[in-house]
């Protein structure tokens, strides 16, 4: 019984994570490091949400000083 709860969980996740990974701000692919401060992770780009955070500031930074 707990068997099919845990599928679609993981159902659930796995969209998350397809959901994140379309995202189109962020472009990068995986590497097994943090984008931001290349902490060794096992999934996603960045090792927490503030890593994340603190990228995408970094990002939207440099695109609009190429456009300008
Ligand atoms: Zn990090």
């Amino acid at each position: 019984m707990s068997d099919e709860l845990d599928q679609a969980s993981e159902l659930e996740m796995l969209n998350t994570q397809i959901a994140l990974a379309n995202r189109p701000r962020v472009t990068a692919t995986f590497t097994g490091q943090c984008h931001w401060c290349e902490e060794p992770i096992s999934k996603g780009h960045y090792c927490d949400a503030e890593c994340r955070a603190d990228h995408e500031k970094y990002v939207r930074a440099q695109s609009h000083r190429s456009v300008a």
